[in-house]
């Protein structure tokens, strides 16, 4: 049960200096970070990050959301995945990112828990995105600023693990003791 994931210090969570503030979320609910570093990513490493069949799913969202606001448009759900798709990628290499590899009791849900969910608006005060962003996902889309909602986190275990083989190699992975460990998993 003891899992790992990836997360991602977003451009804005950087441009903002959340660094600190998101670390420390992790570090104080026993978390263990195993892995740390900061990297400008260029478009093709976006691309195997965020890999470019995600914008069926945005179109659906996308078409969806003009809908809900009545905003008429000529494009296709097609083409609006694409584009939404397109400035997540711009966005995501616009400056640097913290890559950090976590490793706990069921990290991955621990993890998305503390993250909050996907879309600021609707993320819960108390998690990340809910205490450091408020605007849309239908509002980055309209206003082509890409996804800003601070911060990465592995959807599934299965997610993780080609998300950490693409941005760490395994000798920067890290094996240590926290001084906690005993009470926070029983190791
Ligand atoms: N995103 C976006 N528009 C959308 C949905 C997602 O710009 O309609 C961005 C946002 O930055 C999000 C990322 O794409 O974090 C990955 O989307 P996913 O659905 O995997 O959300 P996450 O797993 O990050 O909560
Ligand atoms: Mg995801």
């Amino acid at each position: 049960m003891i899992e790992r994931t990836l997360v991602l210090v977003k451009p804005d969570g950087v441009q903002r200096g959340l660094i600190g503030e998101v670390v420390n979320r992790f570090e104080r609910k026993g978390l263990k970070i195993i892995g740390m570093k900061m990297i400008h990513i260029n478009r093709e490493f976006a691309e195997n990050h965020y890999p470019k069949d995600m914008a069926k799913l945005f179109g659906k969202k996308t078409s969806e959301g003009l809908k809900e606001f009545g905003i008429n448009t000529t494009k296709s759900e097609k083409e609006l995945g694409e584009k939404t798709w397109e400035d997540l990628i711009n966005f995501i290499t616009e400056s640097p990112v913290v890559a950090i590899v976590l490793e706990g009791v069921h990290a991955v849900k621990n993890v998305r828990s503390i993250v909050g969910s996907t879309s600021p608006h609707e993320a819960a005060p108390g998690t990340i995105r809910g205490d450091y962003a408020h605007a849309s996902m239908i509002y980055s889309s309209v206003t082509g600023t890409g996804g800003r909602n601070i911060v990465h986190a592995s959807g599934s275990a299965e997610d993780a693990k080609r998300e950490i083989a693409l941005w760490f190699k395994t000798e920067e992975l890290h094996e240590y003791k926290r001084a906690d460990e005993f009470h926070t998993t029983g190791r």
